[in-house]
C-alpha cells in the first residue's frame, strides 16, 4: 500500500487520517495514512526519512508549513506566493510543494453560495493560514482585500509583497470605518477563549463571517458577529475536508466527494 503521513506538532487532534481514509474508501485507492509527531527541530530529517522508505506524499501542518516550502524542489505558484506549503508530493527523488489551504476556503465558499468576485473581503490575521489563502482570494478577483492584523507590520509586508491596488492592509483600530461582504477570521485568537479586539462595526446584517477555526460548538469570533446580528455564519470544517480533497486528488488523480465526509466529520464532533 503506498504511504501517506500529517506531520505536525502537535498532531494529536488532526483530523486529516479520518478524512484521507474516508476519501480513500471513496474512491477505492488502497492507501495508508498516518499522522506523526513530529519534533521541532526534525522535519526534514523526518521527511527525507519518509522519502527514502517509499513514501508517496505528505500534509504539513503548524508549525512546518514554512520549513515544508524550504525543502521543496518544485513548487505552485500559489505555493511560492504563500511562502508556506501543506501539500508535499514525492516522485523521482524530488519533493513539490503546494499549498491547498486557499482552493479549500474557496471552494467552501462556493458551497455555501458565497462568490468571492467582486466583493470586498476582509482577512484577520497575517500568519501562516492567512498567508496561504490569499493567492486563491485574489485569483477569485475580489473587489479588494483588506488584511488587518494585531501586528500591523505583518499585515503591512503582505500588502506590500503583493503590491496591488486591490490589497490593502489596516489596522484593528481603523476597521471601525470598514465594512466588508465577507469577513474571515484566520487569526488563533479563539484559542484564548477571548473575543477578538475588533470594532464591532465591522459586521453588519448582510455580511458573511467565515472562521477559519472549527469544533463542537461555534467558535468565539462567530458567536461574536452572531451577537452584533450577522446571520450568515460559516466555521472552518469544510475548508479542511476541501483542502484534504485537493491534496487527495493531487496524489490520486481522482476526486473524492467532500461533501459525505463533512457529513461524517460533522458527526464525529458531536460525539
Ligand atoms: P499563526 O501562523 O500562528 O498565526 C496566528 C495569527 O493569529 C497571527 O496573525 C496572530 O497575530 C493572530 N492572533 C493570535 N492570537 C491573537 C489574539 N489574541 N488577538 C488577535 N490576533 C491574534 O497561525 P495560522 O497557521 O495562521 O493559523 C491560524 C488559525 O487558522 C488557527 O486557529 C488554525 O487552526 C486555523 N487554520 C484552519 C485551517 C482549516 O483548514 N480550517 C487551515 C489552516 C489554519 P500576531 O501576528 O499579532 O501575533
Amino acid at each position: 500500500m503506498e504511504q501517506y503521513r500529517v506531520y505536525g506538532n502537535p498532531i494529536k487532534q488532526s483530523k486529516s487520517p479520518f478524512i484521507h481514509r474516508l476519501f480513500a474508501q471513496q474512491t477505492k485507492q488502497a492507501i495508508e495514512y498516518q499522522k506523526e509527531l513530529v519534533a521541532f527541530n526534525a522535519f526534514e530529517s523526518t521527511v527525507r526519512s519518509f522519502i527514502e522508505q517509499g513514501g508517496k506524499g505528505a500534509n504539513v501542518t503548524v508549525p512546518f508549513k514554512e520549513q515544508a516550502f524550504d525543502i521543496c524542489d518544485q513548487l505552485t505558484d500559489r505555493a511560492k506566493l504563500s511562502e508556506a506549503v501543506n501539500t508535499l508530493s514525492f516522485s523521482d527523488g524530488k519533493i513539490f510543494g503546494d499549498n491547498t489551504d486557499g482552493i479549500g476556503l474557496v471552494n467552501d465558499l462556493y458551497r455555501c453560495g458565497v462568490k468571492v468576485s467582486g466583493k470586498n473581503i476582509l482577512l484577520l490575521g497575517a500568519g501562516g493560514a492567512a498567508k496561504g489563502v490569499i493567492p486563491s482570494l485574489l485569483a477569485e478577483q475580489p473587489a479588494q482585500l483588506v488584511i488587518a492584523n494585531r501586528t500591523q507590520e505583518k499585515a503591512l509586508a503582505i500588502a506590500h509583497k503583493y503590491n496591488i491596488e486591490t490589497v490593502k492592509a489596516m489596522t484593528f483600530e481603523e476597521l471601525v470605518n470598514y465594512q466588508a461582504d465577507i469577513i474571515i477570521n484566520a487569526t488563533s485568537s479563539g484559542l484564548s477563549g477571548h473575543p477578538l479586539s475588533i470594532p464591532p462595526t465591522i459586521f453588519t446584517k448582510t455580511c458573511v463571517c467565515y472562521d477559519m477555526v472549527y469544533g463542537k460548538d461555534l467558535p468565539i469570533f462567530l458567536q461574536q458577529a452572531q451577537t452584533h446580528g450577522v446571520d450568515k455564519l460559516i466555521d472552518g470544517l469544510g475548508m479542511l475536508v476541501f483542502q484534504a480533497a485537493a491534496a487527495f486528488e493531487q496524489w490520486r488523480g481522482v476526486r473524492p466527494d467532500p461533501d459525505a465526509v463533512m457529513t461524517m466529520l460533522r458527526q464525529e464532533l458531536h460525539q
